[in-house]
């Protein structure tokens, strides 16, 4: 949209809402402009509304100019889901951020969608509660990004994802209706399609304000170890060992050698020699259910090929490994400026397949790869670490990311387990849905944004 009408529409939606809750100034388009991929492009303003009428108000506006909207939270999904492919006004929740209620008898917390995940995890502790879904960006990131992403995290593999934790979500349409999915108690209502639809939507159905949520009581204690091993195939085995074996951990994460050595800072602990790869595994419950999965997990270790194994000794030493975790992502960068994040998902039994295919394409293409995530659930981050500047690089990259794809489908997986589509991986949704597939969500996105401006280019967009 030229700049004279979109001028005009700030003013209004300034007039609407307040003007200091609508910028467009560079400086602050510029700050909205990525997420945590290295794709960026200037939204024509940023709007920051404090409630769902507001929101309702601004999405309303862009709908009779036919101006596009954006939903972002935190601005840390890797897959360009909020980045403003097409201009257009980014609605910010970032002042949506009220937790309205937590009720612990009935287990639920209210939030606004711009809640910080960390936020709630904090306050649901005073009563003894948690939310399960537990994204490593969990500082950071926003519940109505979490909800929009179906995030998942480590704990995924004993807890679910979000989608297990959603009863109910207020938004608002592309036409600026404001549509409630209640939910009642800890059951959400059988017939939601449109909460259904919402839970991994990618921000492309409208825009969440409002989620009511699940929570669980938090576990009494916990056991936390990392076990070392000579190869990623070596570990890989023993994530389908572990879990064979009838334990169910809250966490198993693997970690190869070149991640290792970006994060290695984080842990004091001695990592032996020529270690391959490392599992880190958490088991739960009351005090002795989590020592007595701890020790079935170490069972399964005897059979595999273990160089060792390191059990937290305290709260601060599992805090360690924790952070040591969390930190993988942005620690990466000391490899190359950038990376291509893939995080394909297999069924666990094929994550030896898996992860030979990642090291037999890094070797093809000459590129370093470090592999982490969620290894309970056979999701797996893969990272071409490149510099985009350099042409080569940047083909072998593409290269190696098409053929990870084409492995991950032919062992039964998926091209995304938990980061989304978003821009990245559009161009490979058809290789898994089939073209009747995509071309049935085609439709079901047209039946709730009929105009194409909420967060249009997006997922299954063939811009
Ligand atoms: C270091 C790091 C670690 C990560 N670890 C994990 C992990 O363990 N598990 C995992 O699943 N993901 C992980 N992620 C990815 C990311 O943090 C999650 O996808 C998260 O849910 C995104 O939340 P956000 O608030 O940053 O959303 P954004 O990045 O702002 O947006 C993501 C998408 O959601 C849409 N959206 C945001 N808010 C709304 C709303 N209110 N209504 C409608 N649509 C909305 C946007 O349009 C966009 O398409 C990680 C990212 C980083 C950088």
């Amino acid at each position: 949209m030229a700049s004279e009408s979109i001028g005009k529409v700030v003013t209004e939606i300034g007039r609407r809402i307040g003007k200091h809750k609508i910028e467009n100034t560079l400086e602050i388009l510029t700050c909205y402009a990525f997420d945590a991929t290295n794709m960026s492009r200037l939204p024509q303003a940023v709007a920051f509304p404090e409630s769902c009428e507001e929101v309702r108000s601004i999405v309303g506006l862009c709908f009779e100019r036919g101006i596009p909207v954006i939903p972002r939270g935190a601005g840390t999904g890797f897959a360009g889901g909020s980045v403003p492919a097409s201009g257009g006004i980014v609605v910010s929740t970032e002042r949506l951020n009220r937790i309205i209620s937590i009720d612990q008898g009935e287990s639920m917390a209210v939030v606004q969608a711009g809640v910080v995940n960390s936020v709630l995890q904090k306050e649901a502790a005073k009563f003894r509660l948690m939310f399960p879904p537990d994204p490593s960006s969990l500082e950071v990131c926003t519940i109505g990004g979490n909800v929009a992403q179906d995030a998942g995290g480590p704990r995924a593999l004993k807890y679910g994802v979000t989608r297990d934790y959603v009863l109910g979500l207020e938004m608002v349409t592309s036409e600026g209706l404001v549509v409630e999915c209640k939910g009642t108690g800890l059951r959400p209502k059988r017939w939601d399609p449109v909460r259904t639809l919402l839970v991994g939507g990618e921000g492309t159905l409208g825009v969440i304000t409002t989620a009511r949520l699940r929570l669980l009581p938090q576990p009494e204690s916990f056991r936390t170890a990392l076990a070392f091993f000579d190869s990623t195939v070596a570990a890989a085995e023993a994530v389908s060992r572990i879990l064979a074996s009838g334990v169910l951990p809250a966490a198993v994460e693997l970690i190869d050698s070149d991640t290792m050595d970006c994060v290695r800072g984080f842990v004091s602990i001695d990592i032996p020699k020529g270690v391959g790869c490392s599992l880190l595994v958490e088991t739960e419950g009351r005090p002795s259910e989590a020592e007595d999965a701890m020790v079935a997990v170490e069972k399964t270790f005897a059979k595999s090929r273990t160089m060792g194994l390191k059990v937290a000794a305290s709260d601060r030493e599992r805090e360690d490994l924790w952070r040591m975790r969390r930190s993988i992502s942005p620690s990466l960068a000391r490899i190359a400026p950038c990376k291509m994040n893939e995080d394909v998902c297999v069924p666990r039994s094929r994550l030896p397949a898996l992860v030979e295919a990642v090291g037999n394409l890094a070797k093809r293409y000459c590129l370093r790869v470090p592999t982490f995530g969620h290894a309970g659930d056979g999701n797996l981050h893969v990272n071409v670490m490149l510099d985009r500047r350099k042409k080569d690089e940047m083909a072998r990259a593409e290269a190696m990311v098409n053929g990870l794809f084409e492995a991950t489908l032919k062992l039964g997986g998926t091209i995304s387990g938990e980061h989304g589509i978003g821009l990245t991986k559009r161009r490979f949704l058809a290789d898994q849905l089939g073209t009747d597939g995509l071309e049935f969500q085609r439709k079901i996105k047209a039946s709730f944004d009929p105009a194409g401006l909420v967060n249009p280019g997006k997922v299954i967009s063939d811009q």
